[in-house]
């Protein structure tokens, strides 16, 4: 096994549409990270945080730009091939959940791995130990109106661990979330970085970005601010 980064973007540029429409959303992105790490990236409404996100996420490519994720170059990747790398080195967490209704939570967190072709007895198996790992191992069989939001999103999480991705990456996970939920799910966040996950996550919350470990802040489609957050307890001071 190679120590390479887990995500390495060189100059990375999107632009969408042409001529007087133009819009430059990112301008030149640069941004390693390192296996273990847990990014927080914030910015405001239009800087180009869904841009990059769906880049990272191997959803869009880029206009120029290099991107390689797990060592592997995916800047030139096409479609099928860019579904297949989405399906076995990212874990995705959406603010809506994005859990198929009227179907069980271990059904739900299954389907990332009935794609790769594993046998139904190791998928179960997997589910539930991913189920387990988000502190829903008793909720197995509950369908996703039978869950309180946080419930959900946390199946969510289990969801995108299943494969065991390189990369979790969460796009306004608790934007849908009270209080309380947004707790519990930052608080499965925590312990997945802990226990050695690689997370990104996009927030525009103060409160939520304290749990990482370092900050990125995003000004029209260019990163301003990265900074290693220091933390005494759970939770960083944000300057
Ligand atoms: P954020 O997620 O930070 O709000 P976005 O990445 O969605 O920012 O958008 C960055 C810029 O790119 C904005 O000016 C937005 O209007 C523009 N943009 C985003 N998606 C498209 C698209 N599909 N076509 C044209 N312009 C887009
Ligand atoms: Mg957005």
């Amino acid at each position: 096994m190679t120590n390479h980064p887990v995500l390495e973007v060189r100059n990375l540029v999107k632009v969408y549409g042409e001529g007087e429409a133009q819009v430059r959303a990112l301008r030149g992105v640069s941004l390693t990270v390192e296996r273990g790490d847990y990014v927080a990236i914030m910015g405001s409404s239009g800087s180009g945080k869904s841009t990059l996100m769906n880049i990272l996420g191997c959803l869009d490519t880029p206009t120029s730009g290099r991107y390689l994720l797990d060592g592997v170059d995916v800047s030139r990747l096409d479609d099928r091939q860019l579904a297949l790398v989405r399906n076995r080195r990212i874990g995705f967490v959406f603010q809506a959940f994005n859990l198929i209704p009227r179907t069980s939570a271990v059904s739900n967190v299954e389907l990332p791995l009935a794609y790769a072709g594993m046998k139904a007895a190791e998928r179960r198996r997997r589910a539930l130990a991913a189920l387990g790992m988000v502190g829903l191992a008793d909720r197995a069989d509950h369908e996703p109106n039978q869950l309180s939001g946080g419930q959900q999103q946390r199946v969510a999480v289990a969801r995108a661990l299943v494969t065991a991705p390189a990369l979790v990456l969460a796009d306004e996970p608790t934007g849908n979330l009270d209080t309380r939920s947004t707790a519990d799910v930052l608080a499965v966040l925590d312990r997945l970085n802990r226990s050695g996950r690689t997370i990104v996550l996009i927030t525009h919350e103060d409160d939520v970005a304290r749990h990482a470990k370092r900050l990125i802040r995003l000004v029209d489609g260019q990163i301003v601010h990265d900074e290693v957050l220091h933390h005494s307890g759970n939770t960083a001071v944000l300057t």
